[in-house]
């Protein structure tokens, strides 16, 4: 990765909402960011320094708005070490409102989960198997989950 910056760019550094700690600062305090392409429009989530559509570095950073619904989902029944007790588990892929998507945990049993099921993403600490998971970085970043709402 390199590490120059580009004239008129932010520094990348975990302050800088382009950044994954930067998107996971944000979510712990409840906002969803996501990047809008300001050449193509492309919606990403979460927010990258360039777009994986037309590779434009102008990206705006915006609050979005955490409904959205079930595009596909699946069970997982062989997770990580870490989370055997809580397997099976659903996953899903949500696409927002707003646009763009993203992959989380659903927390509903995958037998009563539709695809169009309307979700909201929710934000909470993680448990000590979430935290053993994680790399040393991580290990104070918020859990997203989606619970399915009416
Ligand atoms: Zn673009």
């Amino acid at each position: 990765m390199s590490r120059e910056s580009h004239e008129g760019q932010p520094e990348l550094d975990a302050d800088n909402p382009l950044t994954l700690p930067g998107f996971f600062d944000a979510l712990a305090e409840g906002e969803l960011l996501g990047g809008i392409c300001a050449d193509c429009g492309e919606v990403l989530l979460p927010p990258r320094p360039a777009c994986y559509n037309c590779g434009s570095r102008s990206i705006d950073v915006e609050s979005r708005p955490r409904i959205g619904y079930i595009y596909t989902y699946t069970e997982v029944h062989t997770p990580p070490p870490a989370l055997e007790d809580d397997a099976p588990y659903t996953i899903a892929i949500v696409e927002l409102e707003s646009g763009g998507r993203l992959t989380g945990r659903v927390e509903s049993p995958y037998e009563v989960v539709e695809i169009g099921d309307r979700v909201e993403l929710r934000v909470r600490a993680p448990t000590e198997g979430e935290r053993l998971l994680a790399l040393e970085h991580e290990s104070g970043w918020p859990i997203h989950v989606f619970e399915r709402i009416e």
